[in-house]
């Protein structure tokens, strides 16, 4: 009898979902069991800051996959179902609800977890963090019923929040722990354009400033401590200071930590039977000849689909450079590249004719190693390929917008 390979995936998001499409495409006709903490179905987290949050899309519209497919293509749902431990000696994972199950492959997609305010009343009811669906619905209820919120935090979850409760009416009031938002990652030359963009739509930044304590009343959160000893009045906060990930399923099993899962090039942990893809991908990258760890939406998708592949012993490796985008009031933009350990040497600014369009390019020794295009469409793909390309690039026609970019590759 030829018994079929299993191949288990714990983790029902992007990573996931993707893994378990690209090994139904590669042909694989082996058994899949995708087990997820969730009791949704996969989904799509960027919009959960931004259009679904503000109303303007519907639960349908965010899954992976719609619901039927998981079905059509025999991939079998176990929802709600945390795997609450591993043991990869006998190739078994068991979940939170005592079931077992044993797998040829394992691919480990579990992704990350807000990082928890650690100081006094951040138990507070009042008091949001921003990661499933249903912690943006609760956001969305909060937004009706409250009239000041405090952010803490101005990375990308900060800011995107933001934007939404100024859509909402809100007066919204941004801490900002050094001198300029995203300042740690867009640099000190571009982060203003998101100072900017924030100001004029009326959020109160304050810098260089933390919280160092949640005030309350009778359980619900009155306003927010600041470490300069100023006190600020809110009836809702929101708490966006990163994300860490779930590394403890592994690290209990064995599997090699470092800053998340450690995997090779293929995404094979320390275990040879046992992926990870993802958030929580601590992955080598042979282009950038380092390993990195990538919290970012085409990240879970490209790496998804590379560790399916890894898993059906193709030879997949994913050197693209990273990629992701934001949208705020009425800025888009997308950001393409890695700026590595030696940093840049170089911001080039590609302005056009409206004022609100520009291409931001990071270079060292010349090399573009990032680019960042807002307001400005079909261009990520000629930016993906300066990075690529790895040639020197005149700084001129990098920053004169007559000149295609695909014409500088
Ligand atoms: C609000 C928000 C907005 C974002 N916006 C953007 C954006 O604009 N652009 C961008 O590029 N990126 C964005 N991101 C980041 C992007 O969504 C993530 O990088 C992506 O979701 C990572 O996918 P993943 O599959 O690795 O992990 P996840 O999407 O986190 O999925 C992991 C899944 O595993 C489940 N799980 C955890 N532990 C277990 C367990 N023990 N057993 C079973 N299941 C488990 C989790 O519940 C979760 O469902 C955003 C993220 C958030 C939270």
């Amino acid at each position: 009898m030829n018994i079929k390979p299993s191949f288990v995936i714990v983790g029902g998001g992007m990573a996931g979902a993707i893994a378990a499409q690209t090994l139904r495409e590669e042909g694989f006709d082996g058994n899949i069991t995708l087990l997820g903490q969730e009791p949704s179905v996969p989904y799509e987290r960027p919009p959960l800051s931004k259009d679904y949050l503000q109303g303007g899309a519907d639960r349908d519209s965010i899954f992976v996959q719609p619901e039927p497919w998981y079905a059509e293509h025999a991939v079998e749902l176990s929802l709600g179902n945390a795997v609450t431990s591993l043991d990869p000696a006998t190739g078994t994972v068991t979940t939170a609800t005592g079931s077992q199950l044993t797998y040829d492959k394992l691919l480990l997609a579990i992704g990350s977890k807000p990082r928890r305010l650690g100081v006094p009343g951040a138990d507070l009811d009042g008091v949001y963090y921003l990661r499933n669906v249903e912690d943006s619905e609760r956001l969305k209820i909060g937004f009706g019923q409250a009239k000041r919120v405090v952010i803490i935090g101005a990375g990308w979850i900060g800011l995107e929040t933001a934007a939404a409760a100024r859509a909402a009416g809100l007066d919204v009031t941004l801490l900002v722990s050094g001198e300029m938002p995203l300042e740690h990652v867009l640099g000190s030359e571009v982060a203003p354009i998101f100072d900017e963009l924030h100001s004029s739509h009326g959020v109160d930044l304050r810098y260089r400033t933390t919280a160092v304590e949640l005030t309350g009343r009778q359980g619900r959160v009155t306003g927010v401590m600041l470490s300069d000893g100023t006190l600020i009045d809110a009836d809702m906060i929101i708490v966006g200071i990163g994300a860490v990930p779930r590394t403890q399923l592994a690290a209990e099993a064995g599997l090699k930590i470092d800053n998340g899962i450690v995997v090779d090039e293929h995404l094979r942990t320390s275990d040879p039977d046992i992926f990870a893809a993802g958030d929580i991908a601590h992955a080598y990258n042979p282009r950038l000849g380092r390993h990195i760890r990538v919290e970012h939406w085409a990240n879970a998708r490209r790496q998804g689909a590379v560790a399916a592949k890894a898993m059906l012993g193709h030879d997949a490796v994913d050197v693209r450079p990273s990629y992701f985008f934001t949208d705020q009031y009425d800025l888009s933009m997308e950001y393409t590249g890695d700026i590595g350990p030696a940093g840049y040497d170089q911001v080039i600014f590609r302005r056009h004719e409206d004022p609100r369009q520009v291409i931001v390019f990071w270079l060292y020794e010349q090399r573009v190693q990032a680019g960042m295009n807002i307001n400005i469409w079909d261009v990520a793909e000629d930016i993906e390929r300066l990075i690529l390309s790895a040639r020197p690039i005149d700084a001129d026609d990098l920053a004169d917008p007559m000149i295609p970019l695909a014409g500088l590759v």
